[in-house]
């Protein structure tokens, strides 16, 4: 078996094994088939890219596990028409496939290695309906507030103030909240015109969304 025939294997079964743990909406699916992992993934780990788990990058920070990645994305029922902002851009994996989705996406992370090693595969990618700023998400980014869809890729305790106040009524945020160190619960909040409305999704476990920069 040749090496291509042996990446476009890997690429199936990582797509079944997406099916598999419920990510079933076509859009999502199609958007993650585009998104190759392995341009994400670099040392060690490279060759485990097209594994369903989370892996190690740099700043002692994950990138996500796939399916959990696919279960998120789908639970924001992205339309082609919206701004989305996800907080944590780490690898620039998730940033990516909410680009293929979305008319506009920008994409914040507190260390400036991450991102600019992200804006690298976005450069290679040519992906241009993409932002990415090295700046801390927990305040949004009021400049380009509101969004339509809200995507957080570490946990907080509690979803933060002014990522609310930044959610377009009928807007739709997803994110983990919870202790740290211990099972987080995925959440998705929805802003009406009279308030926000909660649901709980599924355990899960995150890196923690931190205040401030990182000194790298
Ligand atoms: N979505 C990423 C995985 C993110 S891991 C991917 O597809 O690879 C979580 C990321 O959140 C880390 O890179 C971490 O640096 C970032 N993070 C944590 N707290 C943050 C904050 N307050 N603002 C911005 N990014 C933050």
């Amino acid at each position: 078996m040749n090496a291509m025939s042996t990446r476009a294997e890997l690429q199936m079964q990582f797509l079944f094994a997406l099916r598999s743990k419920g990510v079933t909406d076509a859009r999502v699916l199609t958007a993650m088939e585009k998104t190759d992992r392995a341009m994400f993934v670099t040392g060690h780990f490279a060759d485990r890219a097209y594994e369903d788990m989370p892996l190690p990058i740099a700043c002692g920070q994950t990138i996500s596990q796939p399916s959990v990645v696919g279960l998120m994305t789908q639970a924001l029922q992205i339309n082609p028409r919206d701004k989305v902002l996800e907080v944590g851009t780490g690898s620039g994996y998730q940033a990516v496939i909410l680009s293929h989705l979305a008319r506009r996406v920008y994409t914040v992370d507190r260390h400036k290695t991450l991102m600019n090693e992200a804006r690298n595969v976005f450069q290679a990618l040519d992906i241009t309906n993409l932002t990415a700023f090295t700046a801390d998400g927990s305040h949004g980014l009021p400049d380009q507030a509101p969004f339509d869809r809200i995507l957080v890729t570490a946990a907080a305790e509690d979803p933060p103030g002014p990522l609310l106040a930044q959610l377009k009524v009928g807007g739709i945020m997803v994110l983990p909240v919870g202790q740290s160190d211990s099972v987080q619960t995925l959440i998705r909040v929805t802003r009406s015109e009279t308030g926000f409305e909660y649901e709980e999704l599924r355990p899960v476990r995150f890196v923690p969304l931190l205040e401030g920069l990182g000194k790298d």
